[in-house]
Parts: C-alpha cells; structure tokens; sequence
C-alpha cells in the first residue's frame, strides 16, 4: 500500500463531467489499496472570474479581502470532488487549506507555506477516507485565509507530498506531460519523459505555466519526485526529478514569458556608484530586475537598460525620474517585448547553443534588443510581435523533426 498525492488543475475540474473523470480516477487509485489525498483548483476560469468581479466593486481591494474572495474558488472544487466520489461509493472528506494544516506566512495573495500540521490528515487517511484538499490556501498567524498566488496548486500539492512523505505525487492536468514548448502554441512540440529539477525550474520561471516555479523549488528541496500528466489521457506522463537518465538532450525547452517591460536610461554619468544606487532603489521597492544591459561609456555618459515584470514598468519609470542622479534623464519604458528562452542542462559543455539559438532568430529576421545566458539558459529580449514565431524559429533549429 501506498501514499500518493494526486493534484487536479482548473480545467482538469472545469464542468460535471471533468469532476466525474477525477474522481473515477481518484476511485481507481484508492481501489488498488492505496491511500489517496487529493489537491484540487478552481474550476476553469473561476480565479480569474472572481478577480473580475472584485474589479467591479473596487480599484483597490485590499489584499486580505482578495484572498477571502479567492479561496472561494478552491472551496467549491473540493466539495464538488467529494460528492462526486460519494456517487462512485468512495468515502470522501473535503478539507479548506487551514483544516488541512497549511499555515503560511502573512503575504497575503503570494504567500509562503511554512508549515503543514498534518494531524487531521493522518486521521481521515486512518479513517480510510480519500482527502480532497482546497489548493493554493492556507492560514497565516493572524488566523486569516491567505493565498500562495497563481497557480499555487501545484505548491500545495508538493507540500502535501513532502510533509505526509507520499510516495507519488502527479500533477494531472491539460496536456500530457512537459513538451519542449507549449503544445497548445507549437504542435510540434515534442513529449519529454523525464526532466531535471534544474531544468524544469528554469523553464517554469521562465514562461512554461504546466508547473508553478516554487512548486518545482520545493520538490528539489524535498525530494519529491513529480509526475505530469494528463487527467483525460491515461498515459504516462513527465518525470520531473534530480537526474534524468534516458534522453541526452542539448537542450530540453523553448519557452516565452509576455511578462516582460524594458527600461532604458539615456545619457547616464558614467562614474563609479550609478548602477548600484539605481538598483538598489529598485530593490528597495521590492522589484525584480532580470536582464541587465549597459552600453560602452561615450563623452562621459553611457546608457542602461533592464527589465522588469510589466506589472512593475510604470513604478519603476517613477522611481528612476525621481533619483537626483537621473535629473532631467529621458527614462522609456517598452512594454512591447517578450523574452523567449532555451533551457537545457547539455549546453554548459556545448558552446555552440547560443549561436545556433542566434542563427535562428536572424534566419527568421528578429531582432534581438538583449541577451542573458546562464549554464542553463539562454534568454534574449525581442519584440513581442514576433514572439511565437520566435519560439517556432528556434524549436525548429534544436529540434528540426518537430
Ligand atoms: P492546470 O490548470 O492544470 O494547473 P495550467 O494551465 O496551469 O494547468 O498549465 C498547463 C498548460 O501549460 C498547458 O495547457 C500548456 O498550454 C501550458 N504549457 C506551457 N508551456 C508548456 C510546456 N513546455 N509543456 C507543457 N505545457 C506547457
Ligand atoms: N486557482 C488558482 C489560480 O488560478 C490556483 C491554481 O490554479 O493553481 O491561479
Ligand atoms: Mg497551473
């Protein structure tokens, strides 16, 4: 007998009949004699539904009332899956994120799992009851709800797999598994069996939305070794663990991030301590800055550019127009721009990726604005218009049968 964590997405528990296919899945798990504890989301596009309906009301709803209206959604899943497990003759109990033990930080709409009391669980699982836990929730010192921010599921489910030592955890969702790009935009796209944490993080950080980044951080951090599968396909799905052992693979995903605005500064002084009091503003404003570009010093004066989360690119405009060391600057701010990505742990001891990478980009005409690599990863700035075709260029060239 064994433990496992199965985690549903939104579409995945979009309608009745998407509820019915989880829970005949849920049934068969518990049947071959294993103990079950289900995580569930929002059916479809219920988070952003509510997210509407708060921008109805107000501009500014205050953080705590966002994360009591966002729950919400959760909440509906799990009574719906345990009804729906009730029909199937499976004894079901549905349990909000603080029954379930989360306790998390106090940020709310991004906060942090500190800890999970798993008591309750361990006694339903006893029970020989099936868990179907509310993702993406949890309660904070202040014994407020709080939320872990979009696409939080997947965290809890990995949290959940770690703090009960399940000996599964899958991520069930909309495609099979992690493709080298997203299916759904390139049907090329090839199925990998199994992937590296590192990998998979840089590819969930940078743009592929199939596994939450913090989700994929925790999991290295535990060990928990995930599966990504389809709920509709019964199929084996995507590895995701420490060492791959079946494909060497230069590079392993082409990915896009939309999230993305470019700051230039023109004309700044070019003397020592310019870029450190120009970041450290920004950092002190809790704002991500990723790739960085100065040019050459010139008559005195060089030029920065950087980029941030679009969320952040009017701020940021602010904050730089409002530094005595930028008076009268001229600060711009693009928001046209996409960063498209290679992620692959095989290109550390193969130079020749990033010029391939480049080779693709300039056969299909785009130009390049930035650049940034890792051992891992090559990113470059580009404009947003050519985003897809991008992706496609540049899967074409490491993956021409695709
Ligand atoms: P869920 O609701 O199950 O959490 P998400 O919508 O968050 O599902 O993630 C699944 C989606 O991720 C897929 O429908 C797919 O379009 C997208 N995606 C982006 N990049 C990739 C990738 N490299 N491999 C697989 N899916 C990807
Ligand atoms: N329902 C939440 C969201 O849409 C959490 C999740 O789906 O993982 O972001
Ligand atoms: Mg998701």
């Amino acid at each position: 007998m064994s433990l496992i964590v199965q985690k549903f997405g939104g579409s995945s528990v979009a309608n009745a009949d998407r509820v019915r296919n989880v829970a005949r899945i849920v049934a068969d798990t518990y049947r071959a004699g294993n103990d079950v504890v289900v995580v569930v989301s929002a059916q479809g596009d219920t988070t952003d539904d509510l997210i509407a309906k708060a921008a109805e009301i107000t501009a500014k709803a205050p953080r705590r009332e966002m994360d009591v209206l966002l729950s919400a959604g959760e909440q509906i899943s799990v009574a719906l899956l345990s009804m729906a497990l009730g029909e199937l003759g499976c004894p079901a109990v549905s349990l909000l994120g603080w029954q379930a033990g989360f306790q998390t930080s106090s940020s709310y709409g991004s906060a942090r799992i500190k800890n999970i009391s798993a008591e309750r669980l361990r006694v339903e699982l006893g029970r020989k009851n099936i868990c179907v836990v509310a993702g993406f929730q949890g309660i904070c010192k202040y014994d407020d709800v709080t939320t872990l921010g979009r696409g939080g599921s997947d965290t809890s489910a990995v949290a959940l797999a770690a703090a009960l030592r399940a000996d599964r955890c899958q991520i069930f969702t909309d495609v099979e598994g992690v493709y080298t790009a997203d299916p759904r935009k390139l049907p090329g796209a090839r199925k990998l069996q199994e992937i590296t944490y590192d990998e998979m993080l840089e590819l969930a950080t940078l743009g592929a939305q199939v596994l939450n980044n913090r989700s994929v951080e925790m999991a290295k951090k535990y060990h928990v070794e995930l599966e990504v599968l389809s709920s509709l396909a019964r199929k084996p799905g995507t590895i995701v663990k420490e060492v791959t052992t079946m494909e060497k693979m230069l590079v392993r995903g082409v990915t896009k991030d939309a999230d993305t605005a470019r700051i230039s500064v023109i004309g700044v002084p070019d003397v020592p301590g310019v870029a450190f009091k120009l970041f450290s503003r920004l950092a002190a404003k809790n704002i991500n800055v990723d790739i960085i570009l100065q040019s050459v010093g010139r008559d005195g004066t060089k030029d920065i550019s950087f980029t941030v989360g679009r969320s952040n690119a009017r701020e940021s405009v602010e904050i730089l127009q409002a530094m005595d060391i930028l008076d009268g600057l001229q600060v711009v701010a693009d928001t046209a721009v996409a960063k498209i990505s290679v992620v692959g742990a095989g290109m550390e001891t193969h130079p020749g990726t990033a010029s391939q990478m480049f080779e693709a980009l300039f056969s299909a005409d785009i130009n390049i604005q930035m650049i940034s690599t890792s051992e891992i990863k090559i990113s470059v700035l580009i404009d947003e218009t050519s985003a897809d075709r991008a992706v496609a260029a540049v899967h074409r060239a490491f993956f021409p049968e695709g």
